[in-house]
């Protein structure tokens, strides 16, 4: 299974940036033994998947959980589909805070992009109170349990601890593989032997000098990276340290 960095550009570059960076990219990427994908904002997704390079996917950062017609201002499986979308994160900890969604919304999010042909990267993880009273084990699980609900295994997931979002605090490395072997022992419940390809990423003020031993953990397969995924040299970085 090859480890997988996943870039997570939030409300940051427009298209024409966004090319830009790509061209920057695709001059300077030795390939390496990650896989590469970029999640960016979706009216940037055209300019990514003309200008990457070879091998480096393309990611959505959200898409509808309906199939098409009156959900003005919502963005399709299939029109992320048509653009060579490849990927799509679900659940981010931002949109369940910002946009009140639901681990039931996050699920039937899921389950649109797989009918349609795109891998969903599920993410959950606790916040800092349920981290402080010791809870981020059960917490997540249950997360996890509802985000799931009725999704296949074709998925990555993402464990992002809250606290560690965009803060500076990162999770030690034996932190994030408490999560990530608990994550791997839920979805052997759930898929069985097929749980062992799934990826399960870490993500939270992950940078090219702490990528290293977070992903060294047998359960922890790739990173989801915010901050750090903005300039093409610490992506490069990152993926010379996989
Ligand atoms: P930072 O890497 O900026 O902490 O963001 C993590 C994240 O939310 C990725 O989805």
């Amino acid at each position: 299974m090859k480890t997988l960095l996943a870039l997570n550009w939030k409300m940051n570059k427009t298209p024409s940036e966004a090319r830009a960076w790509a061209e920057d990219l695709a001059e300077r990427l030795s390939p390496g033994d990650a896989e590469l994908a970029v999640m960016a904002p979706a009216i940037a997704l055209p300019a990514l998947a003309a200008h990457l390079p070879a091998g480096v996917s393309v990611g959505a950062q959200d898409l509808s959980a309906h199939e098409s017609g009156a959900y003005t201002g919502e963005i399709s499986a299939a029109m992320l589909v048509d653009v060579g979308t490849r990927y799509a994160v679900v659940g981010h900890s931002e949109r369940r805070e910002y946009h009140g969604e639901s681990d039931a919304t996050v699920a039937a999010k899921a389950r649109q992009a797989q009918q349609n042909g795109i891998t969903p990267i599920v993410c959950v993880g606790e916040g800092l109170d349920a981290r402080e009273r010791g809870e981020q084990v059960p917490y997540t699980l249950a997360q996890l349990a509802g985000s799931l609900e009725g999704v296949g295994e074709d998925v990555v997931v993402a464990y992002e601890p809250v606290w560690a979002i965009g803060t500076g605090k990162t999770a030690t490395a034996d932190d994030a593989e408490e999560l990530a072997s608990a994550i791997r022992e839920a979805l052997r419940e759930r898929y069985g032997d097929a749980a062992e390809e799934v990826r399960v990423l870490y993500g939270g003020s992950v940078k090219p000098d702490n990528i290293a031993a977070i992903c060294a953990k047998p359960n922890v397969n790739g990173a989801l990276v915010g901050g750090a995924s903005l300039k093409v040299p610490d992506v490069l970085g990152m993926n010379d340290a996989l």
